[in-house]
């Protein structure tokens, strides 16, 4: 299943997508965030998988780098430290 968090507003989609199917609950995306953004919690099957925390979700954009506004000059971030590619940022 893919769990869409974020929003579109007058200045663009801030959209973090996480592919419960291939997310294997490794956990290396909610070290490797320095903002944290991200935690483990189980899905609607049980599954332990990566996850926008609540408080986060609603001001996603603000809190949340992007890849291309910040992380991509990080060492490490969510994506680079999945190995699954199970994470999809939109900016
Ligand atoms: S790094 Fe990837 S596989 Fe590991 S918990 Fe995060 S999203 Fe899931
Ligand atoms: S893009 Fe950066 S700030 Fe956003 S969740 Fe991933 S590691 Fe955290």
């Amino acid at each position: 299943m893919l769990a869409n968090y974020g929003y579109t507003d007058g200045s663009g989609d801030y959209f973090l997508t996480i592919d419960t199917d291939q997310c294997d609950g490794c956990a290396r995306c909610i070290t490797a965030c320095g903002e944290n953004v991200l935690e483990m919690a189980k899905d609607d099957y049980g599954k332990l998988v990566a996850k926008v925390r609540d408080q986060v979700a609603p001001k996603l954009s603000y809190v949340c780098l992007g890849i291309e506004r910040g992380c991509s000059r990080r060492e490490k971030s969510c994506q680079t430290e999945c190995e699954l590619n199970a994470i999809t940022l939109t900016w």
